[in-house]
């Protein structure tokens, strides 16, 4: 009886974590145009919006696509770890919020390359991760020349880490070719489904 009274009160079950799906995969592979349409089909989903210290491309708006950091005010969250994961590419640093995966969803989309993948696999060990492949280097090159949203500068860069990135494709249970984008939109749809809300796309 006196040991009864000693026990903390009951607390209340904490809420169970909102699921985490990982996009991983090399830049210009496609990654960012499968989650749009995605989010498109999926209500429940909702996309984690990333820090960064690179500069905005034209009509990106700080908060929409990245919280846009100085290197300082980055460093600084480092510090105070406001970080789930981060990681220096192509010259920029790069990193997802903790706050960002606490908001109510049906799951939390992560666009995230492969060293913060890599973390993710140990911090949240029960996320989906699905490594996104191109055709080959040479389709990566293109897209990434097509997107024109890079200085040919940046473009060699990310072209140089390509292989290394290519490389980690073993790494990882699920990987989607995003050879045909409808294909590769299906397959990722169906991975999510679970996370998608009240209208599910059908599992193709
Ligand atoms: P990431 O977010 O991985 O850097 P993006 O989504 O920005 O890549 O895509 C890079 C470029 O490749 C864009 O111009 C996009 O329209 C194009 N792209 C995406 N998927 C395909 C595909 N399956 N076939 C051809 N081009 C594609
Ligand atoms: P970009 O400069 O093209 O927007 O992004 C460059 C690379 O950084 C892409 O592969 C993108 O997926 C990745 N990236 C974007 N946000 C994050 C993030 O929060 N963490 C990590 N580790 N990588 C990210």
């Amino acid at each position: 009886m006196q040991r009864a009274r000693l026990l903390p009160p009951p607390i209340a079950p904490a809420a169970p974590p909102t699921p985490v799906l990982v996009i991983t995969g090399p830049s210009g592979v496609g990654k960012g145009t499968l989650i749009r349409l995605l989010l498109g089909r999926c209500p429940g989903l909702q996309l984690s919006v990333s820090a960064t210290t690179r500069p905005p491309r034209e009509g990106e708006v700080n908060g929409r696509e990245y919280h846009f950091l100085s290197r300082s005010d980055f460093d600084q969250r480092v510090e105070r770890r406001e970080f789930i994961e981060h990681a220096e590419y192509a010259g920029n640093r790069y990193g997802t919020l903790r706050s960002e995966l606490e908001r109510p969803a049906g799951g939390i989309v992560l666009e995230i390359e492969i060293q913060g993948a890599r973390q993710v696999r140990e911090t949240l060990p029960e996320a989906v991760q699905v490594f996104i492949a191109p055709p080959s280097l040479e389709d990566l090159q293109e897209r990434l020349v097509g997107r024109a949203s890079d200085s040919e500068e940046q473009i060699a860069r990310r072209m140089e880490v390509a292989p290394v990135e290519m490389a980690a494709r073993e790494e990882f249970s699920t990987v989607v070719v995003n050879e045909d984008l409808d294909a590769a939109l299906a397959e990722l749809a169906s991975l999510a489904a679970k996370m998608c809300g009240p209208d599910e796309p059908e599992s193709s």
